[in-house]
């Protein structure tokens, strides 16, 4: 594997023979050289320049403002810059932090609901939508109801606020597509009201969009989403579409890779065959401080082992923590796998969405590295992400180290 570049442009552009499991297999062994255990994250270029072919060829009204707050990752940032979408930003902090120079104005929107007073010249009116098919409620904290609207816009035009459309979110991790049409007819609602004056131009129909294909696939959402568009927002009334996705982007873009640091094995009192069951528990240099983080809110992990295992091979109870101190940095309980050694290092998949975002370095254990690769192939079908990275050398750097630079 003749991996190359990684000193002048940060990401690593693999070679034709080469794929995103050699490339952790040759970090590992490298670290493995080193005696570290540190975790490390690989980004997975290809992988997010194919949700995003795919979000044009099924959402092709819709232009997408990625949620800055999701994964901040300055390569994220970058490719995404460079592919076209906007961003969607949750406060003048994110805006200034991540996204400038280079990012057009008109490419950013500042979607947050609670703003300072003096941040807010123009505005959407979010409303409150139907989001009990979502995992994370968002209208339970935002949005207008229907029957209050009315009165928002009065105080608006009172101010002398340009309201220029309608924002909702569906909730994060939606589980019915149908859930988008009656936001659409909702949406479509307060249009047609066609109150004070207002020229409403604008439709921002969120995020909620699962990135892994899971419960619900893009397609899937694309086909409720275009026909409720075409039916309550024709082509023709011109009033432009675009969404806030987050997870979308980032979720199946990043793969962990964390050590076990430690073992315990308890020999359990549930007797089979006349002996103790045990219970195994394992500990990780990395947890939901950390990369993790998303577990404490959101859902389940399915680590897997990195070297390889007997189909045959005996599985054990087995609890996997964090290294933290804390008893609630609990990764996963009750998992059936095969015995681990102190050394191993297990793979997590799809781990890209509001985990390194919200790490910490809590009990002082720093943040993940990041390793941004991209297979040659894609780089020669998309060349200008060559020049885009040039002169961009953070990736190897901790995402904390990251954090404080601006592109
Ligand atoms: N926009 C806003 C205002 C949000 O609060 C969120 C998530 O909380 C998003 C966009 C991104 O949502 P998702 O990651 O579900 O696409």
């Amino acid at each position: 594997m003749n991996d190359v570049w990684p000193d002048k442009c940060g990401v690593y552009i693999l070679d034709k023979e080469s794929t995103a499991t050699r490339f952790i297999d040759k970090k590992i062994k490298e670290l493995d050289s080193m005696d570290s255990e540190e975790p490390f994250q690989v980004l997975n270029l290809d992988t997010l320049i194919q949700m995003h072919l795919k979000w044009l060829s099924y959402l092709p009204r819709v232009k997408p403002f990625y949620a800055v707050k999701c994964n901040s990752t300055e390569t994220v940032l970058r490719t995404l810059n460079a592919l076209g979408t906007g961003f969607d930003c949750a406060s003048k902090g994110e805006i200034s932090q991540f996204l400038s120079p280079g990012v057009k104005p008109e490419n950013i929107i500042y979607a947050h609901t609670t703003k300072p007073q003096s941040h807010i010249k123009y505005a959407l009116l979010r409303i409150a939508v139907d989001d009990s098919s979502s995992f994370h409620r968002l209208s339970s904290k935002f949005g207008a109801g229907l029957s209050t609207t009315g009165r928002l816009l009065e105080c608006a035009a009172e101010l002398g606020l340009e309201v220029v459309g309608v924002s909702f979110h569906i909730g994060s991790k939606c589980s019915q597509s149908l859930a988008f049409r009656q936001a659409i007819a909702d949406a479509r609602s307060i249009f047609d009201t066609k109150l004070l004056g207002f020229q409403f131009s604008l439709l921002d129909i969120g995020g909620g969009f699962s990135g892994k294909d899971f419960p619900v696939t893009l397609q899937e959402f694309s086909k409720v989403i275009n026909g409720a568009l075409d039916e309550y927002f024709p082509f023709e009334s011109g009033v432009q579409i675009i969404a806030e996705p987050g997870r979308y982007y980032a979720e199946s873009t990043f793969t962990l890779a964390a050590n076990v640091i430690a073992k315990r094995v308890i020999m359990e009192d549930m007797r089979k065959e006349g002996v103790p069951e045990r219970l195994m528990m394992y500990y990780l240099s990395d947890g939901v401080y950390g990369s993790l983080n998303f577990l404490l809110t959101d859902g389940q992990v399915s680590p897997y082992l990195h070297r390889a295992v007997e189909s045959s091979e005996k599985r054990y109870r087995s609890v996997i923590w964090g290294p933290t101190c804390d008893y609630i940095d609990k990764i996963v309980d009750n998992y059936l796998i095969p015995e681990l050694h102190v050394g191993d290092w297990l793979l997590f998949d799809n781990i890209g969405a509001y985990g390194i975002s919200m790490s910490t370095e809590f009990n002082g254990f720093k943040r993940s590295s990041i390793y941004s690769i991209c297979l040659m192939a894609n780089i020669y079908d998309v060349c200008w992400l060559t020049e885009l990275f040039i002169c961009s050398s953070h990736d190897r750097n901790t995402s904390s180290e990251r954090l404080s630079g601006s592109f």
